[in-house]
């Protein structure tokens, strides 16, 4: 047997670079972390046929010391880990210190680097896995990575890459996840010299919209919960938007993309009899977990997870999806304002279509005569179900909620509004459509608008009981964001500011109100903060059962109804308004 000798490092780089280095999507994801890492808030990637010729990153963040440059490259070099302790207690994505030891076993790299503060620039070379050494050089603060001719030295590896059109859609792949998760910072993806992404800072769902197209506004719906040891936040695909083929799926634990085959069984089920079999759910889904609660280091590309606890982030997945999906009626976007005419119902966008049924004279013939024989169109088609349930719609919504002009209204019983119609009475509850028009622009003002904080002239103190209290720390971060204002002295609050639409006079009775339904809520996980806030905002001001109307306000509650995403149910999952048709009159008075 041969003796036993030790492999050079160049050697067992290469052997190790096996588990970091697998294509160039690899080198694409591991040096876009080390941009983020580094505080950078403008990175930009480069790419040249697929990766395989050129994977090149540019940031703008912290730089490297000059004399850590040789530094870096060496395995398990790192400035992020220094303990074990901190393996448990991870902020940043690298952390094994091997990714720039592998990638320069395997390609030709040249990094340059400028250290914020420091005047001077310095740049290092790798080639055929050796540095050229470290040299001065001109550069703007930031790092740059560039990393040529991948694999060119080990043939085998090489013969493993697929075509360049596949190597990209990978490269493409790791950029979309990383950008989707750092929309406070400006990202830039070029293939061969053509610009592919742009993508300035900007809010998450302006960050999935300019990376999957503008048609993904109108599709996405939010979801959020928050328990005492995860938050969790993002969107979910409207049911009619879900794919035969798996598309958008992005779960993110602690800013990671991780996949999950458990958690994607909770979205599944959350969207059961929502749509047909064969297709397959979107969604944007964040985790935000404390860090000693999962374990990222079970696999070495790091996108397999281990949460403690799984279970009940499965179940808080899944309520809070079905919740996103009642609450906002699946077909309703909360903050867009579309023609609803435009946007089908779910119902309508899966039946199936059906051809008009077409019935032709077997007697005509057309020289005969020249005067047309009078049509009957309705003849031509048949509605189909769907048909059916948009006309519906359209008669009821439009029609007689948007075209009262001569229409005489009738306010009954202080409660109702009549509306007459040719072949049927609209009954319209106010309470519950004026319900529904505040909670949804109070909805648009806090998610859409941002609206401001207005302070109270005189502080006003509510004592609490101690539970209101830890209630109102648990979710404080939330009314803070929405513009409350307040001091907590053990069991009294001290109410200093309240959000621009919030009622000034009444602000502290509201406030109250408000804490004693979260309270109330608290056992349905499922209801968010700022839905709740809507909720009761939204019932406090409505106008009661009992408030006469006069024509011009009936017309202006009508007209507001019609123009909600949801005209049909009340924040409260009631009826807002029946339909009695004349053909039941009629039958009554048999
Ligand atoms: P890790 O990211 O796991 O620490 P790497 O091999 O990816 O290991 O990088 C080694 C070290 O090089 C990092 O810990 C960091 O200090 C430094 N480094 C790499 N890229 C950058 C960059 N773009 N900006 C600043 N420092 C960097
Ligand atoms: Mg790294």
């Amino acid at each position: 047997m041969a003796e036993i000798q030790k492999l050079p490092d160049n050697i067992a780089n290469q052997i190790a670079a096996g588990e970091v280095v697998q294509r160039p999507a690899s080198i694409v994801k591991e040096l876009l972390e080390n941009a983020i890492d580094s505080g950078a808030d403008r990175i930009e990637l480069r790419l040249k046929a697929g990766g395989i010729a050129l994977v090149s990153v540019l940031d703008n963040g912290s730089g490297i010391e000059p004399d850590e440059l040789a530094l870096a490259f060496e395995r398990h070099a790192t400035s992020k880990l220094r303990s074990a302790d901190d393996l448990f207690n991870l902020s940043t994505k690298g952390f094994r210190g091997e990714a720039l030891a592998s990638i320069a076993a395997v390609a030709d790299v040249h990094m340059v680097s400028k250290r914020e503060g420091l005047t001077n620039a310095f740049q290092i070379k790798f080639r055929g896995g050796k540095s050229e050494g470290v040299e001065e050089t001109a550069f703007s603060t930031g790092t740059s990575v560039s990393v040529n001719h991948l694999f060119y030295s080990i043939p085998a590896r090489k013969n493993f890459l697929k075509s360049e059109s596949v190597e990209l859609r990978h490269c493409l792949d790791e950029f979309q996840r990383v950008a989707l998760l750092h929309e406070e910072i400006h990202f830039q993806c070029h293939h061969n010299d053509a610009l592919v992404y742009d993508l300035p800072k900007s809010t998450r769902r302006q960050r999935i919209v300019h990376l999957f197209g503008t048609k993904y506004a109108e599709r996405l719906v939010p979801v959020q919960e928050k328990t005492e040891r995860f938050v969790l936040s993002g969107f979910i695909l409207k049911p009619e938007y879900a794919r035969k083929t798996r598309g958008e799926q992005f779960f993110f634990v602690n800013k990671r993309f991780v996949r999950s085959p458990y958690l994607h069984r909770a979205v599944v089920e959350a969207f059961e009899g929502l749509l047909l079999s064969g297709y397959h759910p979107g969604y944007f889904i964040e985790v935000d977990i404390e860090k000693a609660a999962i374990d990222v280091n079970i696999h070495p590309t790091k996108t397999e997870i281990k949460i403690d606890d799984e279970y009940h982030v499965f179940s808080v997945l899944r309520a809070a999806i079905r919740h996103s999906l009642g609450r906002y009626q699946i077909n309703a976007p909360i903050d867009f304002d579309l023609n609803p005419a435009l946007n089908p119902s779910y119902k309508q966008s899966i039946s199936e279509a059906k051809f008009p049924k077409i019935s032709v004279s077997s007697t005509y013939n057309p020289f005969q005569n020249e005067t047309f024989e009078k049509t009957d169109f309705s003849e031509v088609y048949i509605e189909t179900e769907a048909e059916q349930i948009r006309l519906d719609q359209q008669i009821d919504q439009q029609e007689a909620l948007l075209q009262l002009d001569g229409v005489m209204l009738l306010q009954w019983d202080s409660k109702f509004i009549v509306i007459p119609q040719a072949d049927k009475l609209l009954v319209v509850d106010q309470y519950r459509a004026h319900h529904r028009i505040l909670y949804e622009s109070l909805l648009k003002k806090m998610t859409v608008d941002q609206a401001g904080s207005q302070q109270l002239l005189f502080p006003e103190s509510l004592s609490l009981d101690t539970h209101e209290i830890e209630l109102l720390k648990e979710i404080g971060t939330t009314l803070m964001d929405l513009g409350f204002d307040y001091e907590i002295q053990e069991r009294v609050i001290v109410l200093k500011g309240v959000p621009e639409f919030f009622p000034l006079n009444e602000a502290s009775k509201v406030f109250k109100h408000f804490i004693e339904e979260t309270h109330l809520a608290e056992d349905e996980i499922s209801l968010s903060t700022v839905d709740l806030v809507a909720q009761v905002l939204a019932k406090h001001s409505a106008i009661k059962k009992g408030v006469a109307l006069n024509q011009e306000a009936m017309t202006q509650l009508l007209e507001d109804l019609a123009r909600c995403k949801e005209p049909y149910i009340s924040p409260s999952n009631k009826r807002i308004f029946v339909s009695i048709p004349v053909a039941d009159i009629i039958q009554k008075l048999h």
